[in-house]
């Protein structure tokens, strides 16, 4: 890779954050760190920064950073606090790429934020193009952004359509792992809790995504993002379930070749391909062994038992901000699922029951969408209110 690329890394402190790190620490001649932000964990920031020295830390949480600015004074490291510290971190001249890798729709704002500042934009956060990905697809397209996927599914499909004649692309082929409960029945499922849903086979991510992984609502903001990302139709986006996790994505063409990315189940794969596109980097990881591995299985997913998969195509199709409302009430059925508030198979019910009946907005603007996104929390926590009344 040639001449040193400045990073500012949104969410510095979850999984993909770290990973990132990692990455950096690991080539110390390609990058430089610009900038850190994270939502409260003033602990883990403060410690980053002292190794990587960015020129200033972004704290959401106004106390954490408060406490971030006691640690680090008499450094020249600067302590930013609030939504405005996130979105000068997500904008800042300091930097060339930002890593987008706050969770959720807490993430939306800071990734337009990127992409309206025309950064190279390493985006994890999957909520930004699901809820807003034509107000966001259109700001890159003014700005020179460029939106390189870090999910490891959308970063197979980008690498696999590299040097490709886009009009031949026949459909795109999403894989899925199926999570911990793949093959289950739908008794077993309703009786799933949170601990059996955070033990997932393949991937070590965080609590949300990894919720999301085990209903299949992940599969569903990826193929909402993937139609974004791809400029594909839903009839252009297929999933299919592969246990391995090996195969990462593929791109069938009109010739009938399917390309694959393959790969071992390790994030800082497609994170290292987002900071150094179109180079590659020598990550010096565990080589893929196919003879370990000894087969590679495919199945169609159930919809019945996840029906999440099937709410994410309807809302695709549908468009005109139900994308949004479906994340939005995702995230408040995830976290009643997690606190013990709702069954694991209530949430697809919550979900769909917001659907059904969503909230008045504008959707073809990013503060309507905002907006939107509070109307459904609040609608799917008064769903899930009655849900326990009943
Ligand atoms: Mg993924």
């Amino acid at each position: 890779m040639s001449g040193i690329r400045r990073v500012s890394i949104l969410g510095s402190t979850g999984s993909i954050g770290r990973n990132t790190l990692d990455i950096i620490l690991r080539h110390p001649g390609s990058f430089e760190v610009a900038a850190l932000a994270s939502g409260s964990d003033w602990e883990t920031i403060v410690s980053q920064a002292k190794i990587f020295k960015p020129a200033f830390v972004a704290i959401h949480k106004e106390e954490s950073a408060s406490r971030a600015r006691d640690l680090l004074k008499g450094s020249d490291i600067g302590v930013l606090a609030g939504i405005d510290g996130i979105l000068e971190a997500a904008s800042t001249d300091r930097a060339d790429i930002v890593v987008s890798s706050i969770v959720g729709a807490a993430g939306i704002m800071p990734t337009y934020t990127a992409v309206a500042a025309g950064k190279i934009v390493a985006l994890a956060n999957k909520e930004a193009l699901v809820a807003a990905g034509r107000i966001i697809i259109e700001e890159a397209k003014r700005t020179g952004a460029s939106i390189i996927p870090v999910d490891s599914e959308h970063s197979a499909v980008f690498q696999t359509l590299m040097g490709q004649d886009r009009s031949a692309v026949r459909k795109v082929i999403l894989t899925a792992s199926g999570g911990p409960f793949f093959g289950k029945d739908k008794d077993f499922l309703t009786g799933v809790t949170p601990e059996m849903a955070l033990n997932h086979p393949r991937w070590k991510m965080g609590p949300k995504v990894t919720v999301d992984s085990a209903t299949m609502m992940n599969k569903g903001l990826e193929v909402i993002e993937a139609s974004w990302i791809f400029d594909l139709p839903a009839e252009e986006i297929e999933v299919l379930i592969h246990p391995q996790s090996i195969v990462h994505s593929m791109v069938e063409y009109v010739d009938g070749s399917v390309l694959a990315q393959m790969g071992i189940t390790d994030m800082r794969i497609p994170i290292a391909f987002a900071l150094s596109y179109p180079d590659r980097l020598d990550l010096t990881l565990d080589p893929l062994d196919l003879v370990a591995v000894g087969r590679l299985d495919f199945h169609k997913p159930d919809l019945e038992k996840f029906p999440c998969l099937a709410l994410a195509f309807d809302a695709l199709e549908r468009g005109n901000g139900i994308p949004a409302v479906m994340n939005a009430a995702n995230e408040i059925a995830v976290e009643s699922f997690l606190s013990g508030d709702l069954p694991f198979t209530g949430i697809a019910d919550v979900v769909r029951a917001v659907m059904d009946d969503p909230p008045d907005f504008d959707n073809q603007t990013l503060s309507g969408i905002l907006r939107g996104d509070q109307l459904t929390r609040k609608a799917a926590r008064a769903v899930i209110g009655l849900h326990g009344e009943t």
